[in-house]
């Protein structure tokens, strides 16, 4: 998943971190609001599984619509509760 193509918000104040250039694992990033701090790697890890999050959703609709549409599916899908994220990702086209 390409992680690094989006811009990192801070997951409280939905605000944008301050850009770090050439980021390495242990580089801290930080919100310029809340001054919230992690890992370069630990960021990239919380943005990630956000993107799964909403891919899982966002297939969970799809499928759900899916059955509403066809009586003649049965379907009984799982939505993913919604969860919050230390950091997120701006933009999420899926
Ligand atoms: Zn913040």
């Amino acid at each position: 998943m390409p992680t690094t193509n989006h811009a990192v918000l801070c997951g409280a104040c939905k605000c944008s971190v301050e850009p770090v250039s050439n980021p390495k694992a242990h580089d801290k990033i930080s919100c310029p609001r809340c001054h919230r701090s992690d890992r370069y790697d630990k960021v990239m890890a919380t943005v990630s599984e956000y993107l799964a999050h909403l891919l899982e959703k966002a297939t969970a609709e799809r499928l759900s619509k899916t059955a509403r549409s066809n009586s003649g599916v049965k379907l009984t899908i799982k939505k993913p509760s919604n969860r919050s994220f230390r950091w997120i990702a701006k933009d999420v086209r899926l």
